[in-house]
């Protein structure tokens, strides 16, 4: 049976964490194994500055581009004693390539020249790791996810087209005397072979799709957590690791921001029933948490935030209720502009939903609305989402937040706050 691996950048961040992944391999090395690698610790982000100043011709570019490129050739300096080994060759050969795209004038399509750009994290970092494995007696096969993640052209939320990518992903990937195949998280190509992004920390996601496609015994996700905690451990003490999850509370917290899985990654796990191992790459070795079934529920509430919120609230000029008509035409805007909605609420007058912050986006909606509606906002908010709750974790979660909005079900609360302790912007 087939097992799908995925690491992510914080494991691949410098040489002695890919040094680490062999590591982590090795108890592995006759099984049959596909490795999803993201790009190498915070690229991506490095990688959107440079986008950013190519798109907005900012005097950035130069020294981003740099930035990205010495990162990457330091580390390979401290794996590659031997300056004549090919990777050198091979990522420079990247690093042209995108300094000949820099060259020209970008399209008026910025989603289209980010996942040109910024999907070249992930290729570097597996090219790196491919190799580095190869010369440690690891054998492994570089595949280019491009080939095998087909997905439609809405650029940086690209569609999986799943038929399809199984197809090819169980072409190419065939496991006949190759027993490791190292491929790039994040990534897809359409059948026009343009390079896709499937959303920020989309790897996990990529995992699962090769675990779909392949019929995988199970995934598991490599982090530098010893699983799924019951709250970050950024923001609270006292956290529990738990050692079951059911697919559906791992969804629910997943969506509202625990950062340990990427939402999309369980649906497809959940329908071929294929287990979820999220595990320690320091303590590889320990159990970690596994997400499983639907019956094992959670046994502790669980609590997460997002943070860097907006409430946005409408209400229409004419002091109409806010009703078919006008719910129709503030969704035609919200979903034209991509905006999920994290919560939302609707009373006779007004209608509020609160989503994450994104300083082109929110503007762009409220612009967009303004003739018709009056338009408010609040940022700098939080939402805490808790998973069978109890009025303890309420209190502990609430302490010195001005509560702007709650919604209470059966298992979950949320609520949108604002944390008293932090100064206005
Ligand atoms: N490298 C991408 C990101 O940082 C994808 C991932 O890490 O999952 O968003
Ligand atoms: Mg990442």
């Amino acid at each position: 049976m087939i097992k799908v691996f995925k690491f992510g950048g914080a494991s691949v961040k410098d040489a002695d964490s890919v040094k680490n992944v062999l590591r982590v391999l090795e108890p592995y090395r006759d099984e049959k194994i596909a490795v999803v690698i993201s790009a190498m610790g915070k690229t991506t982000n490095a990688l959107e500055r440079l986008l950013h100043a190519y798109f907005y011709h900012t005097d950035m570019l130069e020294e981003e581009f740099n930035f990205v490129r010495d990162y990457h050739f330091k580390i390979i300096g401290d794996l590659f004693p031997d300056k004549n080994h090919e990777v050198y060759g091979d990522v420079a050969g990247v690093f042209a390539s995108l300094k000949s795209w820099l060259e020209n004038a970008p399209s008026d399509n910025y989603d289209y020249e980010y996942d040109q750009i910024v999907s070249l994290g992930e290729i570097i970092s597996t090219k790196i790791v491919s190799a580095y494995l190869n010369m440690s007696g690891m054998e492994n096969l570089w595949v280019d996810a491009r080939n095998i993640i087909r997905t439609d052209n809405t650029y940086r939320d690209a569609k999986i087209e799943w038929d399809k990518t199984s197809e090819l992903v169980k072409g190419l990937m065939k496991f006949h005397r190759e027993k490791i195949y190292i491929t790039q998280g994040f990534i897809g190509g359409t059948s026009e072979n343009i390079s896709t992004t499937l959303g920020r920390e989309g790897s996990d996601f990529s995992a699962a799709i090769l675990a779909w496609s392949l019929d995988a015994e199970k995934v598991a996700i490599w982090k530098d957590v010893p699983g799924v905690l019951n709250a970050d451990p950024k923001y609270f003490d006292n956290t529990i690791k738990l050692d079951q999850l059911s697919y559906h509370d791992a969804i629910e917290l997943a969506y509202y921001g625990a950062s340990v899985i990427h939402p999309k990654t369980i649906k497809p796990l959940q329908n071929k029933k294929i287990p979820l191992w999220v595990k320690s790459f320091v303590e590889p070795k320990e159990k970690g948490t596994v997400i499983q079934s639907d019956r094992d529920g959670l046994v502790v509430p669980s609590f997460i935030f997002k943070m860097n919120q907006v409430l946005v609230t409408i209400a229409a000029r004419d002091f109409s209720f806010i009703a078919e008509q006008n719910l129709r035409d503030i969704f035609h805007e919200i979903s034209k502009l991509r905006i999920k909605i994290n919560l939302m609420e609707n009373t006779a007058l007004s209608f509020s939903i609160c989503t994450d912050w994104d300083e082109r986006k929110i503007p762009e909606l409220i612009k967009s609305l303004e003739d018709e509606f009056m338009v408010k906002y609040n940022r700098g908010l939080e939402l805490v989402t808790i998973r069978h709750y109890d009025q303890q974790t309420i209190d502990r979660v609430t302490v010195n937040k001005d509560i702007l909005l709650e919604e209470k079900s059966r298992y979950t609360v949320q609520m949108v706050m604002r944390d008293l302790n932090c100064v206005d912007e």
